[in-house]
C-alpha cells in the first residue's frame, strides 16, 4: 500500500528532466516550452500548483532559499494558479487549450531566463520595484514576453494573447491589466519581423 503511494507521488510529480520538477497534468505544455529554452536544461525549475495567485495565472519567482547561494546555483518556481476567472464562472487551468498554455509557460520561462542574469542584490531590488511602481511591471512584463518570442514561442504568446483579449468570456479587468504590461499582438510581430531580417542577414554573411 505504501510503496503504490510512492509511485503514484512519482508519477504525479515526476521529474522529467533531474533539474526540472513537472506536475503530471501539464507535463506534455511544460516540456513542449522547455525545449525553446536549450539555456534552461540545467537550471532548477519547480513548476508547482497553487489555489490561487493573486491576480495573474501564472508567476515565476527564485526560491527563497538561492538567495544564500551564489547565482549559478539559484533555482526558480513557477507557480501555476489551479483555476482561471473569467467573470462568474472559473475554470481550471489544466482544461485550457494546449497551445495556450504553452504560451503561457513560455512567457513565464522568459522571467526566468531574465532573472537568471541578475545578481542576488539585483534582484531584491528587481522584486521590490515590482511591486512598488507600475512602470516597472511593464518593463518586466515585456521583457519576459521578448524573450519567450526571440526563443522562437512567438505562435504561442500570440495564441495566448488571443485567447485572453479576443474571449467575450473573460473579466474585463484582466484584459485590461494585459493590455496595460505586455507586448500588444502587434508589438510582438515587429518583434518577429526584425528577428527574420537579422536571420536573413546574418545566413547572407
Ligand atoms: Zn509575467
Amino acid at each position: 500500500m505504501k510503496r503504490n503511494l510512492i509511485y503514484i507521488a512519482i508519477l504525479i510529480y515526476m521529474p522529467l528532466h533531474a533539474q526540472h520538477t513537472i506536475p503530471e497534468v501539464i507535463a506534455e505544455e511544460i516540456k513542449t516550452a522547455l525545449t525553446y529554452y536549450p539555456e534552461l536544461e540545467n537550471t532548477p525549475i519547480e513548476f508547482k500548483f497553487k489555489k490561487n495567485i493573486k491576480k495573474s495565472t501564472m508567476q515565476a519567482q527564485p526560491d527563497f532559499g538561492s538567495f544564500f547561494k551564489s547565482k549559478r546555483k539559484r533555482s526558480y518556481v513557477i507557480l501555476i494558479s489551479e483555476t482561471v476567472k473569467i467573470s462568474d464562472t472559473t475554470f481550471l487551468t489544466k482544461d485550457i487549450p494546449s497551445p495556450v498554455l504553452i504560451g503561457w509557460i513560455g512567457h513565464e520561462l522568459g522571467h526566468v531566463m531574465d532573472y537568471r542574469m541578475r545578481s542576488n542584490l539585483n534582484l531584491i531590488w528587481f522584486g521590490f520595484k515590482y511591486l512598488v511602481f507600475d512602470k516597472h511591471i511593464i518593463e518586466a512584463e515585456r521583457t519576459a514576453d521578448t524573450f519567450a518570442v526571440q526563443s522562437g514561442m512567438s505562435e504561442y504568446i500570440l495564441k495566448t494573447k488571443d485567447f485572453i483579449l479576443n474571449n467575450s468570456n473573460i473579466d474585463e479587468e484582466y484584459k485590461k491589466r494585459i493590455v496595460k504590461y505586455y507586448l500588444s499582438p502587434e508589438e510582438i510581430m515587429h518583434l518577429i519581423e526584425k528577428k527574420d531580417k537579422e536571420e536573413t542577414l546574418n545566413a547572407a554573411l
